[in-house]
């Protein structure tokens, strides 16, 4: 396939959401598998409700996902080519200007909502004369432009949906430019698809529509040779069915983060929710891209459960390599030679990657032993064997104690766990307690805090 670009555009009017990621995730890891470029595209002609702090909020959101655009641009930096776009429609006499109020358009749509017809609009402002266009500006009326649709039925092969069509008969004609001349989505969107060479727009199913407008967009401002694939995946809803949105601030990606949600659960779920493929831990997005078939998502909304991405994060971390976390352990000063083997020793224990400062004061710090049964400690403080330790230390010495105790089981075992750590559960103690060392383990078993 020749080098494909794809492009994520987000209107930075708010967070992202996990549904979003989807959409940011199945074109990033689109152009992973084919080789190519992903760009970042702030849809944000809409300078009242676009943030600069959303954009970068969505940079940093997309970042921890381990997204990183080969380019970002900005709607805002590029009028001149939307009006060059606009002028172009409108010499090919496509551009018309409308003075219709709100108001008016909304009884013209009850009406023929009375008469059972469906609520396109009438096109009566094309039947406007010049004279009767120049009253209204002499009033002082500013029209806002429509897109003039050819009526014609658009066919595409959809990436996700396959063969599609739409007939533009049944729609209204698009409004491209507002009264005041700033921009609607649609034509900023698809001259920056034309400039950007963008060949694959895949977006959500709620873009499917628009999809006939700007095909036929595409046709008059590129060429008919110059059209880009569409794929239109299912929407991620929340378990009841409903749609997630900007304001469902816990399934917000800088949410979900906060609330140590693993980003690769977070990917995992974004991309595999409603594809045919059972949501799976992952070490690392590339495992993602085998996963990728834009045909196999499935038709119908993809229910997101965040119990089950809760128990994906926590399945997540259990599988991360030492290498994928050492920065993170870091951050937390946890370095050094145990730094590793201690990974390894919690890691199948953790919910969530925080749980790792506690197991580390385990190791490292001080903490209070829980004394249970004073004699068997002294006993088992006492056969202590001498260092270096390795991993068969445990077994060694609880099969001592064993012998000579007579105990077994749980009561030879877990008053050692709450002297050693001071809980009742934890990792494997014969991994843990060459970590501990002799001189903290023998102080705890004496019912000293160390
Ligand atoms: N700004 C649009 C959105 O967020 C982009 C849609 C598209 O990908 O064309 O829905």
């Amino acid at each position: 396939m020749p080098h494909p670009i794809v492009r994520f555009a987000p209107s930075p009017t708010g967070r992202i959401h996990i549904g979003n990621a989807r959409t940011a995730l199945l074109n990033f890891l689109y152009a992973r598998k084919h080789h190519g470029d992903f760009i970042l595209r702030f849809d944000d002609t809409d300078v009242e409700r676009s943030k600069e702090e959303f954009a970068q909020a969505i940079e940093i959101d997309l970042a921890w996902l381990g997204i990183v655009p080969d380019a970002v641009l900005r709607q805002s930096e590029r009028f001149s080519l939307y009006h060059a776009a606009a002028g172009k429609l409108r010499e090919a006499g496509r551009l018309y200007p409308c003075f219709e109020t709100a108001g008016e358009l909304d009884r013209k749509r009850k009406r023929q909502q009375a008469r059972g017809l469906p609520p396109v609009y009438d096109r009566a402002a094309l039947a406007l004369s010049s004279g009767e266009r120049a009253k209204l500006e002499a009033e002082g009326r500013r029209p806002h432009w429509r897109f003039k649709l050819d009526q014609e039925i658009i066919r595409w092969t959809d990436l996700v949906r396959g063969e599609s069509h739409i007939d533009c008969a049944s729609l209204s004609d698009p409004v491209l430019l507002r009264e005041d001349g700033t921009y609607l989505y649609t034509l900023p969107s698809v001259a920056d698809d034309i400039a950007q060479k963008i060949t694959h727009v895949i977006r959500g199913e709620d873009h499917v529509t628009n999809t006939a407008v700007q095909l036929q967009l595409f046709a008059i401002l590129a060429g008919p040779g110059r059209l880009p694939s569409f794929g239109h995946h299912n929407l991620l809803a929340s378990v009841n069915g409903e749609a997630l949105s900007k304001r469902s601030g816990s399934l917000s990606i800088g949410g979900l983060r906060e609330a140590g949600i693993e980003s690769l659960a977070v990917a995992a779920a974004a991309v595999l929710t409603g594809s045919s493929v059972a949501l799976h831990p992952v070490g690392n997005l590339d495992e993602l891209v085998g996963s990728l078939d834009l045909g196999e998502l499935s038709r119908g909304v993809a229910r997101f459960d965040p119990a089950e991405l809760a128990a994906l994060s926590a399945r997540t971390l259990h599988g991360l390599s030492f290498e994928a976390v050492r920065e993170r352990l870091e951050a937390h000063d946890i370095v050094g030679y145990k730094a590793k083997p201690f990974w390894f020793a919690t890691r199948g224990n953790l919910l969530k990657f925080l749980d790792v400062v506690d197991w580390w004061r385990v190791v490292e710090g001080e903490i209070a032993p829980v004394v249970e049964d004073i004699e068997f400690l002294e006993a088992a403080q006492r056969n202590l064997p001498g260092e270096p330790w390795d991993e068969n230390v445990w077994t060694s010495w609880t099969e001592t104690l064993k012998n000579i105790t007579g105990r077994k089981g749980r009561a030879l075992f877990h008053p050692l766990r709450l002297a050693l750590t001071g809980r009742e559960n934890g990792p494997e103690l014969a991994a843990l307690l060459p970590l501990i060392g002799k001189a903290k383990a023998a102080a705890r078993l004496s019912g000293r805090a160390a």
